[in-house]
């Protein structure tokens, strides 16, 4: 692969060892401060659907208990229709959980960030303050709670598959594709392949975390624009996800053995990158490094996945004024605004070394750092 293809030379790149502007809150008063990313993504929503399958399966839900007014989004048929109606499947739909209930009535629940699951005894209390609803069976109570002010998590209510197919965003199944849905998917939309991996309209279940430990194990960087992608990188990106995906559901599923899963959180130690800024890679110990945006991070290997150089973007972070980009398509889009115009982004470095265009570009481009002051730190 070329390191001038990869969209990530587009960026202000400077060499790992020089070690600024990535968003270290103990060097950069900009860096945003947050909490792990704690969306449950596919093997942690599977681990759900197995537990609550196993719980529930074949009996009636008695009664939903509502606590939280925002919860219910949908109001026709009414939640009460399923009352005493048996379960009759329980699947995942991308992050989301459906209950397949008799009468083709669906409860689809959406967890979102901080929403979590419990089994508790039959008529268990609905905890106040985090406390969303109750399921109740004859062998127990399944317990939804959200420990956020921002209550997000969501339940519908839907008849029939086409209103379950209402609720999927449409992404493909990433264990079950094969190289060729898979390559099409990737090449759908040209994007940093770590939001199209995140993207669950282009790939069901891959969120934050896992796609962070996925280009890890794919030893890409995730700032590399999906089109600019060979077959041979694609295909190994596809074994890198799948391999991902298998690890995590085995070992999830090993951790909760007969237990109800009560540890869901996309933050684990045994994580290669996710969540390990500054700590050592697992792979070459090298210090794990990070992209910031305002509530989120992505966290890569710099000698493993970008020939040893930050994505930190001085330039960018100055222009910005320490605003960094709240999502993936503003990070995109600042770097669009910094590319010059009608140049293709990859072939940016090659433009500017040789023509007189460049040359000016590179006088104009907020990022151009004079060599003497990338080499003062
Ligand atoms: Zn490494």
């Amino acid at each position: 692969m070329s390191r001038r293809s990869d969209a990530s030379s587009a960026l202000q790149l400077v060499p790992a060892a020089h070690g600024f502007a990535t968003g270290d809150p103990t060097t950069d008063p900009t860096a945003p401060r947050y909490g792990p990313c704690l969306v449950p993504e596919l093997p942690d929503v599977e681990l759900y659907v197995e537990h609550v399958r196993r719980r529930t399966l074949g009996q009636a839900l008695e009664q939903v208990r509502v606590a939280s007014p925002f919860l219910v989004r949908s109001f026709d048929p009414p939640l009460r229709a399923t009352f005493g109606l048996p379960v009759t499947g329980v699947r995942r739909l991308g992050k989301r959980i459906v209950l397949d209930l008799g009468s083709d009535l669906h409860i689809v629940l959406h967890l979102m960030i901080a929403g979590r699951l419990h089994w508790k005894p039959p008529k268990a209390k609905v905890p106040g303050k985090v406390g969303l609803a109750a399921f109740d069976f004859a062998s127990g109570t399944l317990v939804l709670t959200e420990a956020s002010t921002r209550k997000r998590a969501s339940i519908h209510l839907v008849r029939g598959e086409e209103g379950v197919a209402s609720q999927d965003p449409g992404g493909i199944e990433p264990l079950a594709a094969d190289d060729e849905a898979f390559r099409e998917a990737i090449r759908r939309e040209n994007h940093t392949i770590k939001r199209t991996l995140t993207d669950p309209h282009v790939f069901s279940g891959i969120g934050n975390a896992y796609s962070d430990e996925i280009l890890w194990r794919a030893k890409m960087s995730p700032v590399r624009l999906t089109n600019a992608m060979t077959d041979e990188e694609i295909a190994r990106l596809r074994v890198a996800t799948q391999a991902t995906l298998r690890e995590w559901l085995d070992r999830l599923a090993r951790e909760a053995g007969d237990d109800f899963p009560e540890r869901v959180t996309a933050f684990r130690d045994e994580m290669a990158v996710h969540g390990r800024y500054k700590k050592p890679c697992r792979a070459c110990d090298g210090p794990v490094q990070r992209i910031a945006y305002a509530s989120n991070e992505s966290n890569y290997c710099p000698r493993c996945q970008t020939g040893d150089k930050l994505l930190a973007d001085r330039g960018l972070s100055r222009l910005m004024r320490g605003d960094w980009p709240k999502t993936l398509e503003e990070f995109e889009q600042r770097k669009r605004e910094r590319t010059v115009a009608n140049e293709p982004e990859e072939s940016l470095p090659r433009a500017q070394e040789k023509t007189a265009a460049g040359a000016r570009a590179r006088a104009e481009a907020p990022a151009a750092i004079p060599p003497k002051r990338r080499t003062g730190r």
